[in-house]
């Protein structure tokens, strides 16, 4: 079985010391190894942003996709080649602006893909604009007198559009954040992780300390039932989207792997040559 070692590579990340981009990375080989996944057992797909090197940094198959398009190419991955695990990792900019459609359908598909989004509030690779999960009143370049827009809040969205796995960590608390990736590779089904990620260079406002000052852990609450929509809604909406652990997860639901005609186990095993598509027709 490999070690979290094995998932390192000799590539030096070049992302700003400090960011919180370095912990998800370790959260992610830990996670890996944890599960008992080999290196050429695991894809990770990312797009693009100061968090999309991430795919570079694994040793393990890698793509780095364009801006927003993280989510299609790794569900591309997983139906060409099922027996991966898919891991697809971006920012708040890639996955919750551009790339917002695909977040949603990825979501009501439910294929067999973790979703882990580097969420720093900000873009950090354009150097420091406001981002669709930047608060109101939020100034940089791209907003000097204040954000005037509305905070997007990713979970609520993620559960309006039928997610069956939706958590959240910060990327300071390693232990909850490798928990959430195992249990997210585990889930069978389109598992959404959110990770506050300080980006320490130009998010001056929402920094390491702010978080632990504003975050609000689960483990406060042990009667929370992660498998109530309707609680998870209220709570989310309570804590103003602060809210970190698994905060949903529906089991009963069958991911898109399990359903698709042709996709099953019996019918892959007649292939013992590259199908075509006449065939693929009459799977
Ligand atoms: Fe991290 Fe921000 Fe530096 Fe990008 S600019 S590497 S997000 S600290
Ligand atoms: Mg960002």
């Amino acid at each position: 079985m490999a070690t979290f070692k094995e998932f390192r590579n000799n590539v030096k990340p070049n992302w700003c010391p400090g960011c919180g981009d370095f912990s998800i990375q370790a959260a992610i080989q830990r996670a890996a190894a944890n599960v008992g996944l080999e290196p050429e057992g695991l894809a990770v797909i990312s797009g693009i942003g100061c968090s999309g090197r991430i795919s570079g940094y694994i040793n393990a198959y890698g793509f780095h996709g364009i801006h927003g398009r993280v989510l299609p190419i790794a569900q591309g991955v997983k139906l060409a080649n099922r027996e991966l695990t898919v891991i697809a990792s971006g920012g708040d900019g890639d996955g919750f602006a551009i790339g917002m459609g695909h977040t949603v359908h990825a979501i009501r598909r439910n294929l067999n893909v973790t979703y882990i989004v580097m969420d720093n509030q900000i873009y950090g690779l354009t150097k420091g604009q406001t981002s669709p999960r930047s608060a109101e009143g939020f100034k940089t370049k791209s907003t000097p007198e204040g954000s005037i827009e509305t905070t997007l809040s990713p979970l609520e969205i993620a559960l309006a559009a039928g997610a069956t796995f939706v958590a959240q960590s910060f990327s300071s608390d390693l232990k909850q954040l490798t928990s959430l990736i195992e249990q997210g590779i585990k889930h069978e089904g389109f598992s959404l992780i959110n990770v506050f990620s300080p980006c320490v260079t130009f998010n001056k406002i929402n920094t390491y300390d702010w978080f632990k000052e504003n975050i609000v852990n689960l483990e406060q609450f042990p009667d929370y039932d992660p498998t109530n929509r309707v609680v998870a809604m209220n709570k989310i909406m309570e804590t103003n989207g602060m809210l970190t652990g698994l905060i949903y997860q529906n089991t009963t639901r069958k991911s898109y792997e399990d359903l698709i005609t042709g996709f099953k186990p019996e019918a892959l095993a007649k292939q013992d040559h590259m199908i075509t598509p006449d065939e693929f027709q009459k799977l």
